[in-house]
């Protein structure tokens, strides 16, 4: 490892993304430099114009699948770039295959080359429909191989193994977060996932877009929370993981659909559309592992974390 000196940065790649520029905030006001690395095509330069000024950050339009110019030490690499959400990632296959596989590829030689700690953005994807509830880390999954979502899944798990075969070739310091649904301030309506979609929906009138019957379940975890935990990864050199970061709070997308109709002060008015091919019909994060190596839990309740995302999609529109 890199001694962690001064001058020493830390590398964010998706740095403009919803949550790689979130690290980037929470890493800034730790007092550490930042390099955001990003191609802006799911990210939005506006996710971290705050730090333009900043001499402790600096932005790199690049693509991860390039070779990645990074002057200087580096301590720390955090791999974020991807799109990570279903209409995008399904709209792009190949861009998403590419950026799991050849991108890692890329941001693993970065991290082995600066001899810096990784940690990988993986997903609750990689346990597909999963057939153990809540989902352990010692769960192998179940993904369809073939199937539409694939592209994001098995990337994502070609990832983690080829992350883990450096670890076990001692080439690298790794460590494999395992992230579910998340949500909060910078997630857009464009972006298509359900909360930014219902809450996108409600303000401005619209029915909410239930797809399937809305019986699926999902956990999801505030943007703030969840960042605590990757630091937290971050910090523990020599751990891999993978560990699991997500609020155990299970809900069924219904009932999201009507808390977040009762807090936008709406009536409830939903409309159905088709359940996309291989949509998982319910995911929940066994944190326990999360809570035992890193004295992580998420802090931040639905209903709370709702307010807060609500009051930001308010002012954005209001700009
Ligand atoms: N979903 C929905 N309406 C929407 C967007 C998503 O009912 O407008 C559903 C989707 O089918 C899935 C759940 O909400 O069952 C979460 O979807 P999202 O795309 O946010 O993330 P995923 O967990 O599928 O990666």
């Amino acid at each position: 490892m890199a001694e962690q000196s001064a001058e020493a940065r830390v590398v964010v790649t998706g740095g403009a993304g919803f949550i790689g520029s979130h690290l980037v905030d929470a890493l800034l006001e730790r007092g550490r430099r930042v390099v955001a690395v990003d191609d802006l095509s799911s990210g939005f330069a506006e996710n971290v114009a705050a730090h333009a000024d900043n001499p402790a950050f600096e932005f790199v339009d690049g693509d991860i699948r390039s070779p990645l110019q990074v002057d200087g030490p580096v301590d720390l690499v955090l791999n974020f770039a991807s799109s990570a959400s279903p209409p995008l990632f399904l709209a792009r296959p190949l861009e998403t295959l590419e950026t799991g596989s050849l991108g890692t590829k890329q941001v693993i030689a970065l991290a082995e080359a600066k001899g810096a700690r990784l940690i990988q953005a993986s997903t609750s994807e990689v346990y597909g429909e999963p057939l153990v509830h809540p989902q352990t880390e010692e769960y192998w999954g179940n993904v369809n191989p073939i199937g539409p979502r694939s592209v994001y899944d098995e990337a994502k798990r070609y990832g983690e193994a080829l992350i883990a075969a450096h670890v076990r070739l001692g080439r690298l310091d790794a460590g494999i977060v395992r992230i579910f649904n998340t949500y909060g301030p910078r997630l857009r309506a464009s972006d298509g996932r359900v909360v930014s979609n219902f809450v996108h929906q409600a303000l401005n009138g619209h029915p909410l877009t239930v797809y399937g019957t809305g019986e699926q379940t999902r956990s999801f975890c505030y943007v703030e929370d969840l960042v605590r935990g990757i630091l937290a990864l971050a910090a523990r050199e020599g751990q891999l993981g993978p560990v699991n970061l997500g609020n155990p709070e299970e809900i069924t997308v219904l009932e999201l659909a009507e808390t977040i109709s009762e807090f936008t002060g709406t009536t409830l008015s939903v409309v159905h559309r088709p359940l996309p091919l291989d949509d998982p019909t319910q995911r929940r994060p066994d944190i326990t592992r999360a809570r035992q190596l890193l004295g992580w839990e998420p802090k931040v309740g639905l209903r709370e974390g709702l307010r807060r995302t609500i009051s930001w999609f308010k002012e954005a529109d209001a700009r």
